[in-house]
């Protein structure tokens, strides 16, 4: 069935998809965009269920409140009095290795800490000394923590953060594009320390035992924000719509065909669903498109919620969670200490914990039944925690092709894809399969894509 040609078609409806649609509806009239949603529902791996009380995110936990795009979104849906932020005891973040949770520190106290051996610690202290990369061929994080810590610390803190954020292998992943910050501190300042001292003489908020900005999110959970955009969009959203074609028309429009037999007409289309369904739209379009898509590898990655009474939890746990080394020997990845953090997302007196299981380096474990992944959290979990009963509650969720990852020779694929976009003005690809994979980078990506489609509209 025809339908008439509208100003802007959206393909994919998680937070890249809908903060996109969201700020194109605004800029050119709900009536004038659609976003085609896959699934029933809108939202991507950005989802949540609470169930006994408990708020399960199914995906990401939260976002950093640092990046003011993501904050005047929340505020433009009239959402900033819902945020709620981690505790300020979530700074503490932990390594489990020689059988006990180590607290990462900063120095003076990182030099006392039984983390890394004293050879290992004495490496890390040299770091200031270590002269910057000279050229300009790309390294693996694993490589740059190597040549810069030593590889003992890059092992035992660097590893674990990689697995921690992009479910990745520090060996493999590209650090210019996983952690572009980091690379511009060595560019910038010669080294990291350097880094950290000038930027803290130039007063910028920087900090060396994780992250900076506060782990933020909703009561119940991180879907009210993709909930409440899917609300705003109205009719402009439709579910259910798989878009399997992309194609022009004669006329110089971009046909988008579904897998339902509809062919929707715009002037311009951003595809925001995973690299590799963009690919599978792309392939009669532009054949080197979907080539540079397809090659986009991903980790797929489990999610194990459970809950118990506080009074069975015997170890502290008072903190953002812990990561583990791989050469500890474990299958687990990590687990987030969720109702410490946020305290309102489990019933009073209860724990909700969130573990990790699979990964790049792990595909496999995706594909373990319940009982089984549940033994693993029993097994290697329980012990490190002091818990000492079955959890009352379980809920898990499983991510095949959950965190794209950027691989070294990343940048040629953005620079295929780039020139696709030049190729076929008003087509855009945004996503976290491009330049960041964090809810914040989602919502810049969206941005980029709403900055040229209006641009190729001649839209203020
Ligand atoms: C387990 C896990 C934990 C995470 N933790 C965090 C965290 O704590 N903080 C953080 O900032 N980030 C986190 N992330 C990353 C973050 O969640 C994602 O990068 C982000 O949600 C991706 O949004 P997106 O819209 O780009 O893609 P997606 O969420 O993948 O959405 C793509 C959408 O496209 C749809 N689609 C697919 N094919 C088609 C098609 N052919 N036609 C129409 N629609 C289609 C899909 O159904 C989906 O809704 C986590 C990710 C995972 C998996």
């Amino acid at each position: 069935m025809m339908t008439p040609v509208k100003q802007a078609i959206v393909v994919g409806g998680g937070v890249t998809g809908l903060c996109a649609a969201y700020y194109l509806a605004r800029d050119l009239g709900r009536e004038n965009v659609t976003l085609l949603e896959a699934d029933a529902v809108a939202g991507g791996t950005t989802r949540s269920e609470t169930v006994q009380g408990y708020a399960c995110d199914c995906g990401p936990n939260g976002f950093l409140d640092r990046e003011p795009a993501t904050l005047e979104w929340i505020d433009a849906l009239g959402l900033s009095g819902e945020l709620i932020r981690a505790n300020e005891s979530a700074r503490r973040r932990f390594i489990y290795a020689g059988g006990r949770l180590n607290e990462i520190v900063g120095p003076p106290r990182f030099f006392l800490s039984p983390l890394l051996s004293v050879k290992g610690r004495l490496r890390l202290m040299r770091e200031p000394f270590i002269a910057g990369k000279r050229d300009h061929t790309g390294e693996t994080i694993w490589e740059f923590a190597a040549r810069r810590i030593g590889t003992e610390a890059a092992n035992t803190l660097v590893g674990p953060m990689v697995s921690g954020v992009f479910g990745g292998d520090a060996r493999v992943l590209s650090l210019e594009h996983c952690f572009p910050r980091m690379a511009a501190m060595e560019r910038e300042y010669g080294g990291l320390t350097r880094a950290l001292i000038g930027k803290r003489l130039h007063k910028k908020a920087v900090s060396p035992l994780g992250p900076s900005g506060r782990l933020t999110s909703f009561r119940e959970g991180i879907a009210r924000l993709p909930g409440e955009a899917a609300a705003a969009l109205g009719d402009a959203l439709q579910t259910g719509e798989r878009v399997r074609r992309l194609s022009m028309t004669p006329e110089g429009h971009y046909a988008v065909e579904t897998s339902g037999g509809q062919t929707h007409h715009a002037r311009a289309v951003v595809v925001a669903a995973p690299a590799y369904a963009a690919a599978e739209c792309c392939r009669e379009l532009d054949e080197a498109a979907s080539r540079a898509l397809d090659s986009i590898r991903y980790a797929h990655i489990a999610v194990v919620c459970t809950g118990y009474p506080n009074a069975a939890v015997h170890g502290d746990i008072t903190g953002f969670g812990f990561l583990i080394p791989r050469q500890e020997n474990l299958r687990v990845l990590g687990c987030l200490w969720t109702s410490s953090m946020f305290p309102q997302q489990a019933p009073p007196g209860h724990t909700l914990l969130r573990t990790m299981v699979g990964g790049y380096t792990d595909p496999e474990a995706v594909g373990l039944s319940d009982e089984e992944l549940l033994d693993l959290v029993r097994r290697e979990l329980h012990p490190i925690m002091g818990i000492d009963s079955e959890p009352e509650f379980l809920r898990i969720f499983r991510w095949q092709r959950g965190i794209p990852q950027y691989l070294l020779g990343h940048g040629t694929i953005l620079r295929e894809i780039e020139a696709a976009e030049a190729r076929h003005p008003g087509l855009v690809f945004a996503g976290n399969a491009y330049r960041g994979i964090g809810l914040n980078d989602c919502v810049l990506s969206a941005l980029r894509a709403r900055r040229l489609v209006t641009g190729f509209l001649g839209v203020e």
